[in-house]
């Protein structure tokens, strides 16, 4: 049995979730996200059907060697592109890449303030762009499937940017931290669910097995923000089974699966 490593393990999927406003004027070269009253509840990404197969190679890597792990990333990133680019036309939805940057230390701008610590990568909606801090405690796991499932959790909101889902949560008030947590929790446990949809549609080209999935699925705990472990662990592989955003609909899930 691998014993994770509790500092790793405390900051992979505290993923920061940025409350911040919806990017004004600047439209997308395929359409402007959608708004509306029932974006998140019926967005049309949970209609667009299981992903294409396509393979996503994972290039060489090895503990501790941050310029491959760099590489590694890139070429998840590139993938996660390519298979979200179909997905999203298939949903008539718009799209575009992230911005996507490494950093080894937190602190640095990201776009919607600095990297905060506890964080393993952070999205921020206003520039569309993902960092992803690689340190040292990161770089000793990395031939575990942790950075793959990180970096496909970020695309994840991403995506809930470019289908108007982020957009619908940042443009809410909140009357209180416990009614704005229920909130952040559908976001992130969706995020999570996408992240498992995706890597489910090119689990076979990964050259894996199941035990490497269910270490990343066992080393989820509980926050307020993200859920709890069992409902992490739960849209995981909720994702991972059904290979597509159908599967992610935690606007309209029984309280339980997103507390
Ligand atoms: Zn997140």
């Amino acid at each position: 049995m691998r014993i994770p490593l509790i500092p790793l393990v405390s900051g992979v999927l505290a993923s920061l979730l940025f409350a911040a406003p919806a990017t004004a004027g600047v439209l997308e070269r395929s359409g402007p996200a959608p708004t509306g009253k029932s974006v998140q509840t019926g967005n049309p990404i949970y209609k667009s059907g299981k992903f294409e197969i396509k393979a996503c190679e994972e290039q060489p890597i090895r503990p501790d060697d941050l310029d491959a792990a760099r590489v590694y990333l890139e070429f998840v990133v590139d993938c996660l592109n390519t298979s979200w680019r179909d997905q999203m036309a298939k949903a008539r939805l718009p799209f575009s890449k992230p911005r996507f940057a490494t950093t080894s230390r937190t602190g640095v701008p990201t776009g919607c303030g600095k990297f905060p610590k506890g964080a393993q990568a952070v999205y921020c909606p206003l520039n569309k762009k993902i960092t992803f801090l690689l340190d040292p405690g990161i770089l000793s796991q990395a031939t575990e499937l942790f950075l793959f499932e990180v970096i496909a959790h970020e695309y994840g909101h991403h995506v809930q940017q470019l289908s108007g889902i982020m957009g619908a949560f940042n443009g809410r008030k909140y009357g209180n931290q416990k009614v704005y947590l229920a909130e952040v929790r559908k976001i992130e446990l969706q995020a999570e669910c996408l992240s498992g949809a995706f890597i489910g549609s090119v689990w076979r080209s990964l050259n894996r097995v199941e035990s490497d999935f269910t270490y990343v699925v066992e080393a989820a705990y509980d926050t307020a923000s993200h859920g709890s472990s069992k409902n992490i662990a739960h849209w995981l592989r909720r994702g991972f089974n059904a290979e597509s955003p159908s599967a992610c609909n935690t606007f309209t899930a029984p309280a339980s699966k997103v507390a």
